[in-house]
């Protein structure tokens, strides 16, 4: 080829590359992009970030959110004896208490969640924590005595559910329902619902370090990333999760515990011994929804290493990373968990 038509060529080229980059660049939805910063609820910190078309709507995405997290919290908070969940813990071995939608839905996934995990979940484990939640005022372990008593009045099984009226029934009398385990991943979907619906393109929810992530990324980038913390040493980030349209659940000791007599106790119990559970210092489940991945961290917590990754394997679309109490052993996964790591 002639040098001048090369040069004509190059010249084509490079009109046409800076065309569709011109049209691209018109084309692309403009976006805003918010931080709502750290606010406190439902009894621990939320922090969201937003994409949207426009700022109104970035705004009104978070406002949302939170008025969500606020309902969740006017139902379903133990400290406020005012809340539904108060109500039937008063009331519920007396007569049937009749509770909002939501929270019905709340306590009917809870007992799937019961049964699914042999009852290494369970929703009535309140007895036992609130006497954890004593001896850490107290300062002093609680006797066996009284631990084999509140336990007593644990059981998924003496909580009756009537879809009919909405209603919910305690069999035993001393029974409480305690919805943290399952609670902040409920608020997270109906939360990411509600932002959508308000016309976000993509948001990172986080309550107390349970995450749903959908849609658009910030910055720009291909996928949503959650940093993954080692129980161990404080901050360190073990490794980066890739969320998109999914969320993540954190349990473990190294985030909420109780000193009594100078050791720590986890603030999750296993209901079969009315002990805290210490076999995993951490669990992290990935998953379709968060209401599924909170509830399957909580259970896993207390089934162990084996056992919860052998259930956890055999849930589709649902993967673990254990990471075991006694450091250093070695991280444990699901087979799907490494495709979610950056
Ligand atoms: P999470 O941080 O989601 O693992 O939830 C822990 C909270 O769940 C605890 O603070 C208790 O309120 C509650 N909980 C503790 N043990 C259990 C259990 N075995 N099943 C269900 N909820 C539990
Ligand atoms: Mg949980």
């Amino acid at each position: 080829m002639k040098q001048s038509s090369r040069n004509l060529l190059l010249q084509i080229i490079t009109g046409l590359m800076i065309l569709t980059l011109m049209i691209w660049q018109a084309k692309r939805p403009r976006s805003v992009e918010l931080d709502s910063g750290y606010r406190q609820t439902m009894g621990t910190f939320a922090r969201l970030l937003v994409v949207a078309p426009d700022r109104e709507a970035a705004e009104n995405s978070l406002d949302a959110a939170f008025a969500v997290f606020d309902r969740v919290e006017a139902l379903m908070s133990d400290y406020d004896p005012d809340s539904q969940i108060s109500r039937v813990n008063r009331d519920a071995y007396h007569e049937p208490v009749a509770v909002d939608g939501q929270v019905f839905e709340v306590l009917s996934a809870a007992l799937e969640y019961s049964r699914l995990t042999d009852g290494a979940f369970d929703i009535t484990v309140g007895p036992v924590v609130q006497l954890w939640r004593d001896a850490r005022q107290g300062g002093q372990a609680p006797t066996p005595e009284a631990i084999a008593r509140a336990r007593e009045n644990v059981g998924y099984r003496y909580l009756e559910l009537d879809p009919e009226t909405q209603t919910v029934r305690f069999g035993r009398d001393g029974m409480l329902l305690d919805v943290g385990g399952i609670a902040k991943g409920y608020a997270l979907d109906r939360a990411a619902e509600a932002m959508r619906q308000a016309g976000a393109l993509g948001a990172m929810i986080d309550i107390g370090g349970d995450i749903v992530c959908f849609g658009q990324a910030v910055g720009g980038r291909d996928h949503w990333l959650i940093g993954l913390q080692d129980p161990d040493e404080d901050g360190n980030l073990l490794l980066r999760l890739k969320i998109d349209d999914r969320a993540v659940a954190t349990s473990g000791d190294y985030r909420r515990f109780v000193v009594v007599d100078d050791r720590k106790h986890s603030h999750i119990i296993n209901p079969a011994t009315a002990e805290a559970a210490e076999a995993l210092a951490s669990v992290t489940i990935i998953a379709a929804t968060a209401m599924h991945a909170d509830a399957l961290a909580t259970a896993a917590s207390v089934m162990g290493p084996e056992k919860a990754l052998t259930l956890i394997e055999s849930i589709d679309h649902t993967e673990a990373i254990l990471i075991p109490g006694d450091r250093p052993q070695d991280i444990l996964k699901t087979s799907g968990a490494a495709d979610t790591i950056e």
